[in-house]
C-alpha cells in the first residue's frame, strides 16, 4: 500500500518518542486513576504502556499529585517501564510546578490548557510562569485548546469583531477561529518566552467530528507544529469509537496528525486499555501503522448457524494479542501478518489467500471440513473437534517458518 503523504511538521522529541517530523503517527492515553495514588496509577501507566501507548498522560491537579510524580517514575522504572509521562496541568499548574521542583523534572513534557491557566490579568504572567519551567527544564509543551474551556474573553472580543464585519461569519465558524487563534496565538508567546518552536505540540479538542476536521484543516494550514489529535467527550462504547474514528480518520487520511488519543468514557469498571488498541486499529486499518496481526473476519449470515465460527475468530485474536508481546521480542514483521477466519467456503477461500495464513469453517449444509490456505496456496485441511487448535498451532508454526528471528543483542 503506498504511503499516504503526510503534512509537515516540526519535529519533537519527547524522551525516547519523537513526535512529528517523518516520525509515524504516536499512539497515546490518558489514566483515570488518582494520581495522588502512586501504586494505583503506576500499574494503570504500565498497562497502558504495555496495550502499546507509547506516551501517556496524568492528572496532576494537586500538590499529593505532584509530590507523587516522581514516585510514579520510580515505580514505573522499577516495573521497567519506560513510557514518557506527560502531566496534565490546569488552573494550579503554575504554583504547582513551582512548587514541586522534582515533579517539573520527572515529567517528558507538560500539557497546559491555555483558556484553564488562569482568569482575567493573572492568565498571561501564569501561563508565562508555567512555559519559564518548561524552558528551565527543557521539556516540550502542549498548548491544548479545549472548546469547552475556550479563553472566553477572546470568544467575546472575536464574536464583537465579528458582528462589526460587512459580512459577519456564523457563531460556529467564529469559534473554530478563536480555537484556532487562541493554540497559534498561545504558542507564539510561549517562543516569545523561550520555548523553542521543536518543543511545542498543539491541540483543539472539540466534541464535533464536523468541528474536529474544519478546525484541524485550519490549523494544519496556518501552523507547522506538530499536532495531537483527539475527539474530546468521545463517549462511550460503539458511539466514541465511531466518533472519533469518523473524525480522525478523515484528517489522518488528509497527513494531519501527528499523536492521536481516542478519548473513550470506559464502561464502570471497565479496561481503560481499550482506547489504546482503539487508536492501534484505527491506524492499522488505514495502513498508517502495523502493530499487531490483523484478524479478518467475515460478518458471519445464515450460512453460519452455530457460534463456533465467532468463537474461533475471538479466539484466535485473543491469541495472537496474547502472543505478540512476545513474537514482538523475537521476529521482524509479524505484525503485519494478516489472518483470515471466515464462515463458510463462499468467500472463505478467496478472502483466505489474501491473507498470510486463513481458513474458512464448514457453512450449514456444507462437509465438516475447513480448508487453510497459507500465502495464497492451498495448505492442510482441518476436520474433527480440534479444528480451533490446529488452527492455532498452524498460525504459530507460520510465525516461526516466516518471520526472520531478530539478533540476541
Ligand atoms: S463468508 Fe460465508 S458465512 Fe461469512 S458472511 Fe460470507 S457467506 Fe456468510
Amino acid at each position: 500500500m503506498p504511503a499516504l503523504p503526510r503534512r509537515k511538521s516540526i519535529p519533537v522529541q519527547i524522551g525516547a518518542v519523537t513526535l512529528g517530523g517523518s516520525a509515524p503517527v504516536v499512539v497515546q492515553s490518558m489514566t483515570n486513576t488518582d494520581t495522588a495514588d502512586i501504586e494505583g496509577t503506576a500499574q494503570q501507566v504500565r498497562d497502558l504502556a504495555r496495550a502499546g501507548s507509547e506516551l501517556v498522560r496524568i492528572t496532576v491537579n494537586s500538590d499529593e499529585a505532584a509530590t507523587a510524580v516522581p514516585h510514579i517514575c520510580e515505580r514505573l522504572a522499577q516495573m521497567n517501564v519506560s513510557v514518557p509521562i506527560v502531566g496534565d496541568f490546569h488552573f494550579n499548574g503554575h504554583k504547582l510546578l513551582k512548587a514541586h521542583p522534582a515533579c517539573a523534572a520527572a515529567l517528558a513534557k507538560y500539557r497546559i490548557n491555555p483558556g484553564n491557566v488562569g482568569r482575567g490579568s493573572k492568565r498571561d504572567t501564569q501561563f508565562a510562569e508555567m512555559i519559564e519551567v518548561a524552558c528551565e527544564y527543557q521539556k516540550p509543551v502542549r498548548i491544548g485548546v479545549n472548546w469547552g474551556s475556550l479563553d472566553q474573553d477572546l470568544l467575546a472580543r472575536m464574536m464583537d469583531d465579528n458582528s462589526k464585519l460587512a459580512e459577519p461569519l456564523d457563531a460556529q465558524q467564529v469559534m473554530h477561529e478563536a480555537l484556532v487563534s487562541s493554540a497559534i496565538d498561545s504558542a507564539a508567546r510561549a517562543v516569545e518566552l523561550g520555548l523553542a518552536k521543536d518543543h511545542i505540540v498543539i491541540s483543539c479538542k472539540v466534541s464535533g467530528v464536523q468541528d474536529l476536521i474544519s478546525v484541524y484543516r485550519q490549523l494544519a494550514t496556518r501552523c507547522d507544529y506538530a499536532l495531537h489529535l483527539g475527539l474530546t467527550e468521545a463517549g462511550m462504547g460503539s458511539k466514541g469509537i465511531v466518533a472519533s474514528t469518523a473524525a480522525m480518520g478523515v484528517l489522518l487520511q488528509e497527513g494531519i496528525g501527528d499523536t492521536i488519543r481516542v478519548s473513550l468514557t470506559p464502561e464502570p469498571n471497565g479496561d481503560r486499555t481499550n482506547e489504546v488498541i482503539v487508536a492501534q486499529e484505527m491506524l492499522q486499518t488505514m495502513g498508517l501503522r502495523s502493530f499487531t496481526p490483523m484478524v479478518v473476519a467475515c460478518p458471519g449470515c445464515g450460512r453460519t448457524t452455530s457460534t463456533y465460527f465467532q468463537e474461533l475468530a475471538k479466539n484466535i485474536q485473543t491469541h495472537i494479542r496474547h502472543q505478540m508481546p512476545e513474537w514482538r521480542k523475537q521476529y521482524i514483521g509479524v505484525a503485519d501478518m494478516t489472518v483470515a477466519v471466515m464462515g463458510c467456503v463462499v468467500n472463505g477461500p478467496g478472502e483466505s489467500k489474501h491473507a498470510n495464513i486463513g481458513i474458512s469453517l464448514p457453512g450449514t449444509g456444507e462437509r465438516p471440513v475447513a480448508p487453510v490456505y497459507i500465502d495464497g496456496e492451498k495448505g492442510p485441511t482441518l476436520k474433527g473437534e480440534h479444528i480451533a487448535e490446529e488452527f492455532q498451532a498452524l498460525v504459530e508454526d507460520y510465525v516461526t517458518r516466516t518471520y526472520q528471528r531478530k539478533q540476541a543483542s
